[in-house]
């Protein structure tokens, strides 16, 4: 890649709104939404083609956005966060925002950042290393991704395991695993996962996964019983400290 193209970055979106998930829910950020994402979960709800504009939402809750020209620099990104303080952290998310690890390299923010990945790209999180204080990380189980052969998916469950030990808890920057329990999830697999992670992060979160729109009255969303989540949660205890908890800003309808 010429050094140039890592100056500039495909954007989807930047607004000041408040974390919905995991541990830090309820602090107030500012959120860069990267296009692109390497990967293709089955309850994937987010939109992460590249546009020719990225909207932008200055007044934080008003709804009304700018469109700004794609692809967005370094400088003008950082223009535009300044209106946004008192921020507890600047969340750097997707699609994948491991896929413009050079441009987050350059990035100079006076909040510090929080890094949402699917975690599954190690060269590129060790170039952000040094530069990121909060990694909320997906261990996205196998049997979540589509058309994924049984090949792919050791090379998967390494890669991921790569990233939490790269990125992981230490005396600078809290790292913790957010783990979405869908109708297509095998206990067994959770475990092995939060066993191969468990050093590296400070907490798990048990997800359910989140009906969108009409989906809430379809029956896949009572698969997953209550008392599987919760038995589950008692199994990791034993590794780590491991809490539950949904996704609240879809409650709220915010962004
Ligand atoms: S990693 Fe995230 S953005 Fe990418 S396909 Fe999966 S759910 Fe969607």
């Amino acid at each position: 890649m010429p050094s140039s193209d890592r100056e500039f970055a495909h954007i989807k979106e930047i607004f000041c709104s408040v974390q919905g998930e995991g541990p830090y829910v309820g602090t107030r950020q500012a959120f860069v939404r990267f296009s692109g994402c390497n990967l293709n979960c089955n309850y994937c709800d987010t939109n992460f083609e590249s546009q020719e504009t990225c909207d932008y939402e200055k007044v934080e809750g008003s709804g009304i956005f700018e469109k700004v020209p794609n692809p967005v620099s370094v400088e003008k990104l950082e223009s535009m966060l300044q209106p946004f303080n008192k921020l507890h952290s600047a969340s750097l998310t997707g699609g994948e925002p491991l896929l413009h690890a050079e441009f987050i390299e350059k990035l100079n923010l006076s909040a510090p950042l929080y890094l949402e990945s699917n975690m599954t790209l190690p060269e590129q999180a060790r170039k952000l290393r040094e530069k990121i204080s909060y990694v909320a990380g997906d261990f996205k189980l196998p049997e979540a991704i589509r058309k994924i052969s049984s090949e792919n998916r050791e090379v998967h469950m390494e890669n991921t395991i790569e990233c939490f030990r790269l990125l992981r808890k230490n005396s600078s920057r809290d790292c913790f695993c957010k783990i979405v329990i869908g109708r297509d999830t095998k206990p067994e697999t959770v475990v092995l996962a939060a066993e191969a992670i468990a050093p590296y992060v400070s907490c798990i979160i048990l997800q359910p996964e989140t009906p969108v729109g009409s989906a809430v009255r379809t029956p896949r969303f009572t698969q997953t019983s209550v008392q599987t989540i919760i038995e589950l949660q008692k199994t990791l205890l034993e590794l780590t400290d491991t809490r539950i908890i949904p996704q609240t800003h879809r409650m709220w309808g915010c962004l």
